[in-house]
């Protein structure tokens, strides 16, 4: 079966999560969401007792043979570590540094890359991440870089956390932000950046309903 992939790539906060699940929704897809992937080899990791900066002992969590697989319920994405749902454990601000962290390493980016094609060649998908239209998928038949001002991603994430009642720190926010991208854009390996035949979409001034609408009107 001729599968079809669509490739969001984007910096952190620019909506991607939100916008692929909805785009989705709407084509009949599945969503894939390779961003919790990494989330939960940084747990691992954390868990492992390894502080932030200590590369050099990531391999070993590795090869003690963890596993990270997806599980599906009425189209939501649930992540696995070794059959564990951790899904709601790795949305934490210490959670994103691990994974921005562990992301940057070659092994662990080569260990999650063969789940990644698995789901494209088995499923229709919209998958989401920072390589995945100019490293996963390099043919995915559509490409979109989505993205947005570091004000407005800062914005969103604080008006998350304070609808959630989180205390937060807007200026922090934007600090986090933009040191997340700095790390994902100037890595080594599969750094974040627009593929050449990607449309870029910057979503500062647009609203959910229309930047889902933009993406679904470029899949068909
Ligand atoms: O998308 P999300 O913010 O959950 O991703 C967490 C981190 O995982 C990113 O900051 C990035 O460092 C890493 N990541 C990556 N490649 C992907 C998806 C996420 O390097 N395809």
């Amino acid at each position: 079966m001729k599968t079809i992939a669509v490739a969001i790539d984007g910096p952190s906060g620019a909506g991607k999560s939100t916008i692929a699940r909805a785009a989705a929704g709407h084509l009949g897809f599945v969503y894939v969401d390779t961003g919790a992937m990494y989330r939960t080899i940084g747990l691992a990791v954390c868990r492992a007792g390894i502080a932030l900066g200590q590369t050099e002992r990531i391999q070993s969590v590795l090869d003690s043979g963890i596993q990270v697989s997806l599980k599906y319920e009425q189209g939501v994405q649930h992540v696995l570590l070794d059959g564990e749902d951790v899904s709601a454990s790795i949305r934490t601000p210490e959670m994103s540094k691990y994974a921005s962290f562990v992301s940057a390493v070659p092994a662990v980016r080569a260990f999650l890359l063969q789940t990644q094609r698995e789901m494209a060649k088995t499923h229709n998908v919209i998958m989401d991440g920072r390589d995945i239209g100019t490293n996963i998928l390099p043919n995915a038949d559509v490409k979109i870089y989505l993205t947005a001002s570091v004000e407005t991603r800062a914005k969103r994430r604080y008006d998350e956390l304070t609808e959630k009642g989180e205390n937060c720190d807007f200026e922090e926010i934007a600090r986090d932000i933009q040191e997340r991208d700095a790390r994902d854009m100037n890595r080594e390996i599969a750094p974040l950046k627009k593929a050449d035949d990607a449309v870029l979409v910057d979503s500062s001034d647009m609203t959910i309903e229309e930047v889902v609408n933009t993406i679904c009107s470029h899949c068909k």
